[in-house]
């Protein structure tokens, strides 16, 4: 039974946690030593808990779930933990007897900044319902030293700084040493038979220890436990002392380097391939430590690896970690001496593959010469999966060379990690209606003819605890007041919301709310930004990372319309807006720099012109993150979802923004889709064009920008005037010509000129609509109602009940 807990049993503890690992008494403490101690306390139940929820997955034989993913952008955990256990109350008052306010020390923690954007969050939110659920889940990731880099800005500039994660977040994590893997990069394989089997001998290689840190990852009123274990790489030499002895201390020290400088730093490119070698050796080393890990607990278990795939779910997010494909086989063949048929069973049947994106730079080759060096036994398994695997496509498309050598996973002298991933898994799905049907019709059309099967979807989900309850408690509260506390634990029953539409007292407080909500980031923006916003503006936000196909740049393109419409005429009415953004660019993405440049120069301009005053706004938030999403998704009033149809996965930013009530501008992509679908299209600001109206355009080649900005007078005096700058001695030329100069198909790649017009169209409707706050209002109570069915408990089920089968206590 979930234990109940006082507010002075906690404050007891926290006390002498304090004495002992610290030495300070509760008035002598400052606020970080208060934090850990409240996360000592936390942890220590945590741990009892997951000590119980292991021992009872290997006692009930469960199948197990396991998550690999690069990122788990996990956010901050003190305040997430003690609401799941119910102790957020007695925390509260704990801290307040000693003199602390609960919301400072919240702010102690710093973000676990463990992944880039979207994909990293979406691991995390399923972590959190696969705990929530009852489930046997298990996360696998690197413990990157250096998460996402700070961001500042400098001049308008963003500057990248080193994150340091690890002084409030090792908090969370117990090593267990035990349990460290030994993982081979490089040398050399030979290989002999021996009595009909195939012996592999390994040698030269750098041995790197993985050492496992795990967090207890907290469900919601439940007892359940899911583990997240986190790789450190370590090297098995402390100092190379046949180096150390000639008096090389650089050369004795290099090795060591060498091995943990694996886990040192996470890439900081989202939707994009890094290509970097040390990446290769990043991914190599969770597969390895992760496939070695869960065939030694196996083992230990059943006494044998031919079960495996009726155990074991090995789920890979994004091909990131596909190199489990060849791992498991090289383990059961060359340690097991299974054959290759049976071996082959094994992991097609455990393996199960979500893609991410449809971005063709996203999309992995690596070098087959890297494999081979980094991995060469690997390299060979590679090489004859793709063997076998073209002599059955041979079947499907006799003949067909040209068909079955661009559908091979080793071609051209790469390795292609999608195609390894379709071939070696039991399960391909997207992660929206519209990306899955993309990834059957286009990027795996061919995949699909012979695998069809396998092809299914999950639309992402979010987690609603900590997007909803713990983010907006207000609104959290009025909810609870109405439909009760069911949808907490049964998101589809926010719908019932929806039969007060005609309340006009409940419509009033969910302004209200918003309201007390815009106070907050508004105070937030004043300390830090140091700009005085508008509270009866339109918060109109953009937070995502920064990329040219979720365009950030048709966004500042319209505040620029915007700011000309006032300056014409200032004293003509206008709704006024306060536009936000968040964003950090990938640090060698040019254009996504550039584009954080230019926000600055125009707010610059814009927030300091007498003749705007307070009707626009135009803020840059730093340093964009989680703890900061949770901050600004209850204020947000518009939602902007702007990316070029058939882009965008799924999103799962528009997914937090319509769970706190925020109405959604957007194109027809992504889940914004199926938002569209559960609201109605009356209660939500579509724009632009849809997918295969895009798709045909850009393979015209005839698409051409520049006829845009002859055609729309509007548009035309916003490029000029980037194109003259803003006196601040930055240069746009570069930015106007990558839109408009240039013949056709070779501009405005992501064809921004193109949906400028309905883009402006539907902001004209948004702004009318703000003028009618009680239909306002209600299409924000609509868009609440129906965001249940975007909660990740929702998404978790589904993968559960369809593709891992494996039981859930998920109530539909
Ligand atoms: C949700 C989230 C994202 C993903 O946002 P999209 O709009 O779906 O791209 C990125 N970063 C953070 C910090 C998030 O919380």
């Amino acid at each position: 039974m979930a234990k109940t807990y006082s507010k002075n049993g906690i404050k007891q503890e926290i006390v002498g946690k304090l004495r002992r690992h610290f030495s300070r008494e509760v008035t002598e403490a400052n606020a970080k030593q208060i934090y850990l101690a409240c996360a000592m306390v936390i942890r220590d139940e945590l741990v009892e808990r997951m000590m119980e929820a292991q021992a009872k997955i290997k006692e009930n034989e469960e199948r197990q779930v396991h998550y690999l993913c690069m990122e788990f952008l996990i956010g901050r955990s003190l305040r997430n933990n003690a609401f799941n256990l119910g102790m957020q109350e007695a925390l509260e008052g704990a801290l307040a007897d000693l003199g602390y306010e609960v919301a400072d020390i919240f702010e102690v923690e710093d973000d676990p900044g463990l992944g880039n954007g979207g994909l990293g969050r979406l691991a995390a939110c399923y972590m959190d319902s696969m705990a929530t659920l009852g489930m046997a889940g298990n996360g696998y990731s690197i413990r990157y030293e250096n998460g996402i880099f700070r961001q500042k800005i400098e001049n308008g500039a963003q500057i990248e700084q080193p994150d340091t994660w690890l002084e409030t977040g090792a908090a969370w994590q117990i090593p267990a040493m035990d349990d460290a893997r030994e993982v081979r990069i490089g040398g050399a394989v030979k290989t002999r038979w021996e009595d009909g089997r195939l012996v592999v001998e390994h040698t030269d290689y750098t041995p790197v220890i993985a050492v496992p840190y795990d967090m207890p990852i907290s469900g919601y009123n439940t007892e359940n436990i899911a583990r997240l274990r986190l790789w450190q790489a370590k090297s098995p030499i402390a100092l190379d002392m046949e180096a150390f002895s000639r008096g090389d201390y650089l050369k004795a020290v290099e090795k060591v380097a060498m091995a943990e400088s694996i886990s040192k730093v996470l890439y900081p490119e989202d939707n994009h391939l890094a290509g970097q070698s040390l990446r290769l050796k990043q991914q190599y080393f969770l597969v390895s430590a992760t496939i070695q890990d869960i065939c030694a607990k196996h083992k230990a278990r059943y006494g044998t690896l031919q079960n495996f795939a009726e155990k074991n779910v090995l789920h890979i997010n994004d091909t990131h970690p596909a190199l489990v494909i060849p791992e498991l086989m090289r383990i059961l063949m060359d340690e097991e001496g299974m054959s290759w048929e049976m071996a082959w069973n094994n992991v097609s049947q455990s393996v199960a593959y979500t893609n991410h994106t449809v971005m063709p730079e996203a999309l992995e080759c690596w070098p087959t010469d890297l494999v081979q060096a980094h991995m060469p036994r690997v390299m060979m398994i590679i090489n004859e999966i793709n063997e076998r695997y073209c002599k059955e496509l041979w079947n499907y498309y006799p003949g067909d060379f040209d068909r079955i050598s661009k559908l091979a996973i080793v071609a051209d002298g790469q390795v292609r990690m999608a195609n390894l991933a379709v071939v070696g898994s039991f399960s391909v799905n997207g992660v929206s209606e519209l990306h899955s049907g993309i990834l059957r019709e286009k990027v795996f059309s061919d995949l699909f003819r012979v695998y069809s099967t396998k092809f299914c979807n999950v639309t992402n989900g979010i987690a609603l605890r900590r997007w909803l309850c713990e983010a907006n408690p207000e609104l959290t509260e009025l909810i609870r007041s109405k439909i009760g506390n069911g949808f907490i634990t049964h998101p589809s029953e926010l719908q019932v919301l929806s039969n007060f539409g005609s309340d006009p007292k409940l419509l009033r407080q969910l302004k209200q709310i918003k309201d007390h909500n815009k106070q907050r980031l508004a105070a937030y923006i004043a300390e830090h930004n140091k700009i005085e916003v508008n509270l009866d503006s339109i918060f109109d936000v953009q937070v995502k990372r920064l990329h040219e196909y979720k365009r950030q740049m048709l966004n500042i393109l319209h505040v620029m319309a915007m700011y000309h419409q006032i300056k014409k005429n200032p004293s003509a009415p206008l709704v006024p807006r306060t536009i936000i953004f968040g964003s950090k660019a990938a640090p060698g993405y040019a254009a996504a720099k550039k584009t954080i440049q230019l926000i600055h120069s125009i707010a610059n301009m814009v927030n300091h012109d007498p003749d705007v005053g307070d009707k626009l706004k135009v803020v840059f938030i730093e340093d964009y993150r989680v703890s900061l999403a949770e901050l600004i998704m209850p204020a947000a009033e518009l939602s902007e979802q702007i990316s070029l149809a058939g882009k965008e996965a799924s999103g799962t930013g528009n997914m937090k923004f319509m769970m706190n009530g925020a109405l959604t501008i957007g194109t027809m992509d992504g889940a914004n889709i199926e938002i569209c679908q559960a609201v109605g299209p009356e209660n939500i600001f579509i724009f632009g064009m849809e997918t295969p109206e895009a798709e045909a355009l850009a393979a015209s080649g005839a698409y051409c920008a520049r006829d845009y900005y002859n055609a729309n007078p509007v548009l035309k005096d916003v490029l000029d005037h980037i194109r003259r700058g803003f006196g601040d001695h930055v240069d746009y030329n570069d930015v106007v010509a990558g839109l408009i100069d240039g013949g056709p198909g070779r501009t405005d790649r992501f064809m921004i000129c193109k949906d400028f017009e309905s883009y402006c169209l539907a902001q004209e409707r948004v702004a009318q609509m703000y003028q009618r706050p009680e239909n306002w209002n209600y299409m924000s109570l609509i868009n609440i109602a129906n965001s249940g069915r975007f909660a990740a408990d929702r998404a978790v089920a589904e993968y559960a009940q369809n593709i891992w089968r494996v039981h859930t206590n998920f109530a539909y």
